[in-house]
């Protein structure tokens, strides 16, 4: 897999003799979890994996040499089962995931780490994520942080239809891949499909309503598409990385610094 992460960012590069050299009370560690699994008919399977690395890397880069901060090799595989069905799909259950993430975490505990960020980008781990987190704090004492997609970046020029619909190899996700990868986007082979209009006022919506409907993707979304890649280009992906790079850089330098503030 590609990745743009610094080689000095990349906790797997390092010996374990420079691993215990790390200050345990200091460094923070940064888990990616993500996805492989069916993005339309235009992007690659591991388009969620991809955004991932190129967003964190980006981020990584912006912050200053001596924070210690290190991206773990990222769990690839996600609860995606709502797009079971669609071929090229890989997902492992909700108890899997969530056991991978444990053990993970057993493990950098057992290092002596104390700080573990779980930086994830694929909707359908975002429940689990948050499951986790707490789960690790409770567990192993961990001191552990939460960071979804691109921290809260604006990313300007999404219409609301977009911002709030086009989640799944929308324009998003197709101008970022533009940037990042340009020579894996099937740019001929675009399909769009909204699951749901803001404008209109429905009492059951998928997403982002007072009351959704669990959905599987082949239920909405024949070509596996939920959103409109069309006005997608390179130049926006390119903004919006960078756009998302502060903010997921903000994010981690809070974590860096974050003390207890409710028990001194
Ligand atoms: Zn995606």
């Amino acid at each position: 897999m590609k990745t743009w992460i610094p080689d000095a960012r990349n906790f797997a590069y390092l010996s374990w003799k420079h691993v215990d050299s790390l200050s345990r009370e200091e460094t923070l560690l940064v888990l990616p979890t993500a996805a492989v699994e069916q993005h339309g008919h235009h992007l690659p399977l591991a388009t969620d994996t991809l955004l991932n690395n190129f967003m964190l890397g980006k981020a990584l880069k912006l912050l200053p040499e001596d924070m210690p901060v290190y991206a773990l090799p990222p769990v690839c595989y996600g609860k995606s089962n709502e797009h079971i069905g669609f071929p090229g799909t890989l997902s492992v259950s909700a108890s899997t995931f969530m056991a991978v993430i444990r053990d993970l975490g057993a493990s950098i505990a057992a290092s002596g780490f104390k700080k573990l960020a779980l930086f994830n980008t694929h909707g359908g781990n975002a429940a689990l994520v948050d499951v986790m987190a707490r789960d690790l704090r409770a567990e192993f004492g961990l001191r552990t942080f939460t960071l979804f997609g691109s921290g809260g970046a604006a990313f300007e020029g999404l219409s609301p239809q977009e911002a709030a619909y086009g989640f799944h190899a929308g324009e998003l996700e197709t101008a970022l891949i533009l940037s990042a990868a340009p020579e894996l986007v099937h740019t001929d082979r675009y399909t769009a499909n909204y699951i749901a209009d803001i404008e209109k006022p429905e009492v059951l919506k998928p997403e982002f309503s007072g009351a959704n409907f669990a959905w599987l993707t082949r239920d909405i979304a024949e070509s596996g598409v939920m959103g409109d890649p069309r006005p997608a280009t390179a130049e926006n992906g390119d903004k919006w990385a960078a756009a998302a790079a502060v903010k997921v850089a903000e994010a981690l330098t809070a974590m860096y610094r974050y003390e207890n503030r409710f028990r001194p």
